[in-house]
């Protein structure tokens, strides 16, 4: 089992348009309470922790945007983790980062202290685009951030992209992805925008000032993406995501294969002892509970054999080579197919799934389904 450690850096320089992550413009006070906050929210669970769980398989600062912190605070948690986990060499350590907020000397900073995976969050080559999603980067950024990042080092990026973007082209989707891969990188994820509720895209939307990407176009776009990618030497290993043979990410794959995963900071879950649990949305109640000893993490859900045997269904079931149908007899002492023949038979005869050399997978048609075959093992 792996034991994957995600933190979360709740800052962003400006809130995004189409954002709901939980992130928002902060100073130097905030932050400072943050960093104590998260200090001891490590050392209270940390001394809790088996050897074994505090011997850590990856590393990941999402958000938010890590990168809005400054070296010497982003160099703090890195020695807050390393002094209360167990940090092994060669792990992945994956800070995420917007184009915005790069500069060579914090690059320099984050390899020296021991992070070697970069995912920098690009969205659009488009400055137009960039500016209907409120991003605070423009496409000259990407490239130089791209570079910075190669001087200082890194040998494992990954771009995110977005596509279905409210007026968004095909033309443009293509640029952008044409772009990305100009840039040599490794890893790209290429996620569909959703229009959440609470945000400001929803607003104009109920309002009708925004019209959603067509589902005709946005579906062109996902299966343009899945052959120009795998055209250019990428293995598209997830729905969303695509890597160079051996650079598929370490962290991400933990959550695809319903392993362990310890969130720390407001907002962040863990799959943890067979408990699913979630820390505070905001940043005052993370921060009091833990200046008064309490646990931030409160438990959602007591994960059940059933419970762990559904998430690895339809988790796994994103992944392209699918469920390892022997790892998970000997995992939960079952077989998939006598648990869910029936849901597996039935999308086996539509053509949404197959099954091959022990593996249940999505076909190529039952990608762009998939959340309707998610549903059967709920
Ligand atoms: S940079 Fe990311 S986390 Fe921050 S507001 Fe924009 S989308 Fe949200």
């Amino acid at each position: 089992m792996s034991n994957g450690l995600y933190i979360h850096i709740p800052f962003c320089i400006r809130k995004c348009h189409y954002c709901d992550f939980i992130s928002f413009p902060a100073g130097a006070a905030q932050i400072g309470q943050y960093l104590h906050a998260l200090q001891g929210e490590m050392a209270l669970v940390s001394a809790h922790m088996t050897p074994e769980e505090k011997n850590l398989t990856s590393i990941f600062l999402g958000g938010g945007t890590p990168t809005c912190l400054n070296s010497c605070q982003l160099g703090n948690i890195m020695a807050n983790i390393r002094e209360y986990f167990t940090w092994p060499a060669g792990i992945e350590v994956t800070v995420e980062a917007n184009p915005g907020t790069l500069t060579l000397d914090k690059l320099k900073q984050l390899r020296q202290q021991g992070v070697n995976r970069l995912s920098i969050g690009i969205q659009a080559f488009q400055d137009d685009l960039l500016a209907k999603l409120g991003r605070i980067h423009r496409k000259e950024d990407i490239s130089k951030g791209v570079t910075m990042a190669r001087e200082a080092g890194f040998a494992n990026l990954n771009l995110d992209l977005i596509y279905g973007i409210p007026g968004q082209t095909m033309d443009q989707w293509q640029d952008s992805l044409a772009r990305a891969v100009d840039l040599g990188l490794e890893h790209l994820a290429a996620y569909s925008l959703k229009i959440e509720e609470g945000t400001p895209y929803h607003e104009a939307y109920k309002k009708g000032n925004l019209t959603p990407c067509e589902e005709e176009l946005e579906l062109e776009m996902y299966l343009y993406t899945i052959e120009f990618l795998k055209s250019q030497g990428f293995h598209h290993y997830e729905i969303s995501n695509f890597a160079l043979p051996g650079k598929e990410s370490r962290h991400n794959l933990i959550y695809w294969l319903n392993h362990t995963y310890l969130g720390l900071g407001p907002g962040a879950h863990s799959s943890w002892r067979n408990r699913r649990t979630a820390n505070p949305g905001t940043l005052e109640e993370y921060v009091t509970n833990i200046s008064t000893g309490v646990f931030p993490a409160q438990v959602e859900e007591i994960i059940t054999p059933e419970i762990a045997m559904a998430e690895t269904m339809f988790l796994g079931l994103r992944l392209t080579e699918g469920v390892d149908l022997e790892a998970f007899v000997q995992r939960f002492g079952v077989r998939a197919e006598d648990v869910y023949g029936e849901a597996i038979n039935n999308f086996v005869d539509k053509g949404l799934l197959t099954l091959k050399e022990g593996r249940l997978h999505l076909t190529r048609q039952g990608l762009p389904l998939a959340n309707l075959v998610f549903q059967a093992f709920v």
